[in-house]
């Protein structure tokens, strides 16, 4: 069992106040930098893509890069769906090995949300498959998913207890004033709705949009409930930094085992970074 479901791990984060970092992955060589930085931190990890990155690179081949990974570096992994919206597209992704799911049923009225997540909910339950699911509404893009973020809508304490007793999530993914993207201005994270919401429920809660968040937000947030932190955008402004840099200096370069290096350094430095954040080294 190397593909392994996130409820545990949420879990034990969750109690023991440190957090599992949901990296997402694009390729081989991001899967690849991730999973070695980890085995060698022993944190436990999530290796996070949308629908628009499993089309691009075929949900088979990232299991079965992740299966090998796993077993190389001996890392049970959580390969997650993020922000999923098709209950059919979820099913697929399940019976080919998926085992950490997100359905995000955030943008339709609250009683749609419930609905929808409570089918995922009972179909993957039978799997031992973990369910994230998200209420309120986060700034910015991911894939297609555009939110003017004046109209993003914080999560409702009150609402995400019915959420949650209505649906049977494993983890909440709640707005508190982060964004998708990186920020132009420092975000102001509500912090006393978040212990509020943490007060009232008992599951893991989760921070989207946490790339360039500092690093002391990110740990109250982890005080207050947060058990799993998604990264996405500086992972990729790493790696296409070092990469654009390397071909400015070196214009005649066509090997990638030479041109993809210092993209993997650069971004194995922000996967450090984060694990260091979240506080998860050793947990394995
Ligand atoms: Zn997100």
């Amino acid at each position: 069992m190397y593909i392994i479901s996130s409820s545990n791990m949420l879990k034990k984060a969750y109690s023991e106040k440190y957090a599992v970092p949901a990296f997402n992955v694009h390729n081989l060589e991001t899967m690849q930098v991730i999973v070695e930085t980890v085995a060698q931190y022993q944190s436990p990890v999530i290796l996070a893509a949308t629908p628009g990155t499993y089309s691009y690179a075929g949900v088979e081949n990232v299991i079965a890069i992740a299966e090998a990974l796993a077993k190389k570096h001996r890392v049970p992994l959580a390969v997650h769906l993020d922000h999923h919206e098709s209950y059919n597209d979820i099913v697929n992704k399940i019976n080919l090995g998926i085992r950490s799911v997100m359905i995000d049923g955030s943008h339709h009225p609250f009683d749609e949300n419930v609905e929808i997540v409570k089918k995922v909910v009972e179909y993957a339950h039978r799997f031992d498959v973990s369910v994230e699911a998200e209420l309120g509404r986060l700034g910015g893009v991911e894939d297609d998913l555009v939110v003017d973020s004046k109209d993003a809508l914080y999560t409702s304490p009150a609402q995400a207890v019915e959420f949650i007793e209505r649906t049977g999530i494993d983890s909440l993914a709640v707005a508190i004033g982060t964004a998708h993207g990186m920020y132009e201005s420092e975000p102001k994270l509500d912090f006393d709705r978040l212990a509020e919401i943490n007060s009232r429920v008992d599951i893991p809660l989760v921070l989207h949009g946490a790339s360039g968040i500092p690093e002391r937000d990110v740990r109250r947030c982890i005080e207050n409930g947060i058990s799993k932190v998604n990264v996405a955008t500086e992972l990729k402004i790493a790696f296409s930094d070092a990469l654009k840099q390397y071909f400015a200096e070196n214009p005649n370069a066509n090997d990638p085992r030479h041109y993809m290096q210092p993209a993997k350094a650069a971004m194995k430095e922000i996967v450090e970074k984060i694990i260091n954040t979240c506080g998860c080294a050793g947990k394995l």
